[in-house]
């Protein structure tokens, strides 16, 4: 009880000055918190779609986040052949992976956007190619963080 008197008494003989150093201790403390939060517990989403028009780039993105590609055999935007068209029904800012195949009906190709990426996508010589569901490893984002586990070393 004596010091908390004290420091009572001491704040008051020097005006406002404590009040603003408490502030500050205060935002700091804000600050701090803040910035161990993103060390240590948040960290920013992998890309969702190719950056810069360039797999190495959005590869690189991704491992300035901490993510690296899902060793899984899902879609993922680490892999090569990705190409920007225009598709009726579809944004034009839609990338597309084509597997190609050939039927009945001579050489074709069944293509999957980026909206599949983290899906298993089964191909065939003979018939087109099909999504049968989200990757287990990475649940269906073709990234995983670098840390787990499963990442290739
Ligand atoms: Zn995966």
């Amino acid at each position: 009880m004596k010091t908390d008197c004290s420091r009572t008494n001491a704040a008051k003989s020097v005006g406002l000055k404590p009040v603003g150093a408490i502030w500050l201790i205060l935002i700091l403390g804000v600050l701090w918190t803040g910035m161990g939060g993103c060390a240590n517990k948040s960290y920013p989403d992998p890309p969702l779609t190719i950056v810069e028009n360039s797999v190495p780039k959005t590869v690189q993105v991704a491992a300035e986040g901490g993510w690296v590609p899902c060793p899984g055999e899902c879609l993922k935007l680490a892999k090569p052949g990705w190409q920007q068209r225009e598709i009726q029904g579809f944004s034009p800012e839609d990338y597309w992976m084509p597997y190609p195949y050939t039927d009945k009906g001579g050489e074709s190709w069944q293509a999957f956007s980026q909206r599949h990426i983290g899906h298993i996508i089964r191909s065939y010589p003979d018939k087109a190619a099909q999504d049968v569901g989200i990757c287990p490893i990475c649940k269906g984002t073709g990234w995983v963080r670098k840390d787990d586990p499963n990442a290739k070393k």
